[in-house]
This record gives C-alpha cells, structure tokens and sequence, in this order.
C-alpha cells in the first residue's frame, strides 16, 4: 500500500514526508494506521545518529492507532481493535524471559536496526530503493506501521489515542523507572534532574508512589513550574542554584532516589552526588555512545549506593501501560498538561519546538490534514 512517511534522509536532516510503498506482511505482523504518535528525544538522537540507525529511514517509536491487517500468525488483535505501539524484543533470550523485556539481548536488532530482527529487510521502499523502517518495531512517523503483535497493547476505546501515544516510551520510561525498577515506597524522596516528559512523568508516578520529598531540577522554568504544579514538593533552577547544595540543604542528608534523565554526564555526577546512604541513582537520559563520566569511587562505597541504568522504566508493556491509563482515566496521571499536539505536515515545527523547550512533548496527528507530499 501507499502511505505517507516522514523519512530522514541522512544524519541531522529534515523530517521530510514522502510517499512510499509498504510491502507484504510476515506472518506474526500486524499492520496499524496510525492515528499519532509522539515525539522522543530517541528520535532526534537517531536523527543526529548518536546511535547509527541506517538511514534514510522512518523513525517514531510513540506510535498508536487501529489495526488494519494482521498477519496468519497473530491472533492478539483483531483488524479495527485500537493499539498502543511500544518497543520490541525477541521474547526467549534470558532478559525477556525474566520479563525484562527492555534488555532484550537482541534489543539493537529489534529497535534500531532499521529492518526486521528476523531477516534482516525492511516493509518500507520507494521505487527501487529500500527505505529503513521497523525503528522501534514500528517507524510510526508514517500514516501506516509494521508492527508485530509482541509489540503492540490494545487499548480501549474511550482512551484517546493521541494521549496515549506516548505511554509507549516516554510516559513509561519515566513512571516506570519510579514504579517498577526504584519501586519507590510512601514516605521516600527523590530528586528528578530534567523536568522533561519522562522527568514529569517521574515526578507523576512519585505522587502515586506516596513519596514525601520530590525535587525536580531543571534550566527552564516553565517546566520548573509545570513539575510544581504536578506533584514536585520543591523545584531547583540549576542555572542560579547549586542542585547537590540545595538538595543537601532540603533533605539534611540526600535523597533516596535520584533520576538522571538529560545524558548530560556533570547531570550524572550530580544525581549520584545528592544521594543519601544506601540510595538509588537511576542513569536514563542517553548520552552519545562512548560518554564516559567521572564518579568519586569512595561516594558510591561508602554509602552503599547503586548507580544503575534504565531502560523503558523496566516495562512490561502488556501489564504496565494498562495500568497507567488506568492512573490517566482515575485522573492521578495528567500526562496531556505535557503534550501539545501537531498535524503530521508540522513535523520540523514539533520537533523546533520540542528543542526550544516550547514544547514538553509534541504528539504528531496523523489521522487528519496531511499535506500533499511534493
Ligand atoms: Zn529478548
Ligand atoms: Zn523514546
């Protein structure tokens, strides 16, 4: 089928929407028109080929819509159910087996290797040429996705798919690195450096958590003062405040938890530097690969305390993203204050805005006004 995608064409390129062919399905695919699909800070690190997705290729992993095809194999979904597209995994190496599915063995191959882990080509051409795609077991920055039925959550019909893109990175990433990996306990304190989609969804999930002392930092203050509204109990400006001085000073004695979600190394540092004794810092922000930060060794023995990587908040996509639409629906999970919403031919503008800060989280509609692609 034709359908129109926005293609990076090399490294640090436009989103530019082009029409191309999608080919047949495999037999354990499924094939979504997307309805939206968000847009995550992976993307745009992909874009500038911090990790070196082939190109030219369809990124956009925050995908959702309705299923219009399913392959013999699948039989999860149904064609006209509604899904939430998430990551991907191979389902039998020992990670996923332990329901680890984010440390997938295979996690390159499935979600930036830009073809089919399983044989290595790619549903997406235009003419002669293969165009990239499956990023993410899905490539949702397009009308229609390849998805396969291990990556993708059904969800009801009342849910707005536009809010629950999302959930399928972002939004999980950070809840769940505070519900499922910290499994942060009522009465705990945790600081959040980067008050961005996952930093908020953090500080979100640290109110449903219970914890008593949440601290967000940040450089910009309309997300400051977001995460304050929220549920953060204190805010640090970092470009005027010392955030391991004022945290020290907040706390007496350091936080519990601390997230790290901007790449940044000093940030790293830091996290690890305002915990207490026997605390918790979770590394989430990807820097380029082969960043290397520097940590005083005698802060982390003798203390006790863990510095630990995450990755899509330890989700098990099936289980975890219900559970938060049911936080979204009860109304304790207000992911939509972040979002602001953008017709598919806006692209470049969402992604300008999600790099000022303008915007917290661009969520891209696919569904109406696209542009006739030139
Ligand atoms: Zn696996
Ligand atoms: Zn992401």
């Amino acid at each position: 089928m034709r359908i129109t995608a926005a293609v990076t064409e090399a490294r640090g390129g436009p989103f530019v929407l082009s029409e191309l062919e999608l080919g047949e399905l495999r037999d354990d695919e499924l094939l979504v028109e997307i309805s939206a699909a968000g847009i995550c800070h992976t993307d745009l690190i992909c874009r500038d080929q911090w990790i070196p997705v082939p190109l030219p290729a369809v990124l956009g992993h925050e995908g959702a819509g309705v299923v219009l095809a399913v392959g013999a194999g699948v039989s999860k979904v149904a064609v006209g159910e509604r899904v939430g597209l998430t990551f991907d995994s191979c389902g039998s190496c020992p990670c996923c087996l332990r329901a680890k599915p984010s440390y997938c063995h295979s996690f390159f191959e499935h979600n930036f290797a830009a073809t089919r882990a399983s044989d290595e080509t790619s549903a997406l051409s235009r003419g002669d040429e293969i165009v990239g795609g499956h990023f993410f077991g899905q490539s949702s920055f397009a009308t229609a996705s390849v998805a396969r039925e291990r990556n993708v959550v059904g969800i009801e019909s009342h849910i707005p798919l536009d809010v629950v893109a999302p959930f399928g990175c972002g939004i999980q990433t950070g809840a769940g690195a505070v519900l499922n990996t910290l499994a942060v306990p009522p009465g705990a304190s945790l600081a959040v450096f980067g008050t961005g989609a996952v930093g908020i969804a953090a500080v979100l999930a640290g109110v449903i958590a219970g914890a008593s002392t949440i601290i967000g930092v940040d450089l910009l203050p309309a997300r400051l003062a977001l995460a304050a509204e929220l549920g953060a109990t204190a805010v640090i400006d970092a470009r005027s405040t010392d955030p391991v001085e004022e945290i020290m000073r907040l706390t007496g004695h350091g936080v519990d938890f601390a997230l790290e979600t901007t790449g940044a190394p000093a940030v790293l540092r830091a996290a690890v530097d305002c915990l207490a004794p026997l605390g918790t810092a979770c590394v989430i922000g990807a820097p380029r690969q082969g960043t290397e930060v520097a940590l005083d060794v005698n802060t982390i023995l003798t203390g006790g305390r863990t510095v630990r990587g995450v990755v899509e908040g330890d989700s098990v996509p099936q289980l975890f993203i219900p559970a938060l639409v049911r936080h979204w629906e009860q109304g304790r999970f207000p992911v939509e204050r972040l979002m602001r919403f953008y017709d598919f031919d806006a692209i470049e503008q969402a992604v300008a805005d999600a790099q000022s800060g303008a915007t917290i989280k661009p969520v891209l509609r696919m569904s109406s006004s696209v542009g006739v692609p030139s």
